[in-house]
């Protein structure tokens, strides 16, 4: 037997979260990822980016499976389901396959990046690629999730939202209170929605985002912080339903992680932008890639297209004022840029010259750089 050694957002925030004191986490030690102020961007506010990209499986869906798969598993799961963009399935087969579970994974075809397809496959999941978006595939997994014997591990899945909402906590305990502003970028808007319950929590006060109750959480805890962000959330313009106002029926973005036309947390999405006096806004395919990349170059910060979403948007509503001067701001950067290596490649094109294998070669090549 291995010492049991505390590991995990679970036994880091056990007092606040719906498991009993013995319930064995399934956890491959996620959550506690840096809280980075950045040093070039954002002025005349501080902006800190939480660099979920460094979560086991390179975004924040870990927070939301250790919690998901813990629960199937202390229930006696043998299987579990979801429909993915991509992250949810890589994390889903990895939990997965550390509690010795199988996972099945609904994937739009031809749409997912390489990286996360890669996860999937080498955790051992059945993938199974729809000729379909991801809303389509939602609606199949909750529908067999009814009739067969398998756990369904999306976002409707109370529990990945009291996992996801640990890193308001994070956030609350590194800036010793709760930001002005929390940034992030919507797709079913789960993790806006976890992150506004884990502030309220966080803050001791109530919110009607959720339903869902830690009935077994013994103790209230203490309150960490006197106040809540405003919280806005920032989607893809081709794949916006917040701003349309009604769901799009053929979502495209090149930020496949938000390209979703029915948010499933649609009313818990404007709860939160009602009570934190937030809004919703959306940024251009250009826009999002352009800020991917200027936070690679003057931040050495790598997160995955639909992740610069949430900064493109801060940098923008700072620029004009919506954002207050001097306000703190935090940014979630929810996947790790190495998830997409295609698009990353597209903007490296010119980056590269082939030259040959000589000191002479090299030095030419050097010379040319540094006396610009
Ligand atoms: C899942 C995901 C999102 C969207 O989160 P929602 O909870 O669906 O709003 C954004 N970025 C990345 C990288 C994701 O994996």
């Amino acid at each position: 037997m291995s010492k049991s050694i505390p590991l995990g957002l679970i036994d880091r925030y056990r007092d606040r979260l719906p498991v009993a004191d013995d319930t064995p986490a399934v956890t491959l030690g996620e959550g506690n990822t840096p809280l980075i102020p950045l040093q070039r961007l954002g002025h005349p506010c501080q902006v800190y980016v939480k660099f979920e990209g460094l979560n086991p499986t390179g975004s924040f869906k870990d927070r939301g499976m250790t919690m998901a798969v813990t629960r199937a598993a202390e229930l006696g799961a043998k299987a579990v389901i979801c429909a993915s963009t991509g992250n949810t399935s890589a994390a889903a087969a990895a939990y997965a396959a550390r509690a010795g579970m199988q996972a099945f994974v609904l994937i739009p075809e031809g749409k997912i990046a390489r990286g996360k397809l890669a996860q999937a496959v080498m955790h051992g999941a059945k993938i199974l690629q729809i000729r379909g978006n991801f809303d389509d595939g939602m609606s199949l997994v909750k529908a067999v999730a009814e009739q067969l014997p398998v756990t369904l591990v999306n976002s409707v899945n109370p529990y990945r939202l009291q996992g996801q909402k640990t890193a308001a906590f994070e956030i609350v305990e590194a800036l010793g209170q709760a930001p002005d502003v929390h940034c992030l970028p919507v797709g079913n808007a789960g993790n806006i929605t976890a992150h506004w319950i884990g502030y309220s929590e966080a803050a001791g006060q109530a919110t009607a985002a959720t339903s869902f109750r830690d009935e077994r959480s013994k103790h209230a805890p203490a309150a960490m912080t006197d106040r809540r962000p405003v919280m806005v959330g920032y989607q893809a313009t081709g794949s916006a339903p917040f701003m349309r106002g009604a769901p799009v029926a053929q979502p495209d973005t090149v930020a496949t992680a938000i390209r979703i036309g029915n948010p499933q947390s649609w009313d818990a999405a404007h709860v939160v932008q009602r009570e934190s006096a937030g809004w919703f806004d959306e940024l251009t395919d250009e826009e999002i890639l352009a800020t991917q990349a200027r936070l690679a170059r003057e931040e050495g910060v790598f997160c995955e297209p639909a992740s610069a979403a949430s900064l493109a948007g801060a940098l923008r509503d700072i620029e004009s004022g919506r954002i207050a001067a001097g306000s703190t701001v935090v940014c979630t950067l929810t996947g790790h840029g190495l998830k997409d290596p295609d698009i990353a490649a597209e903007h490296v094109a010119g980056a590269s010259q082939t030259i040959d294998a000589t000191l002479g070669a090299v030095e030419q090549a050097l010379g040319a750089s540094l006396d610009a």
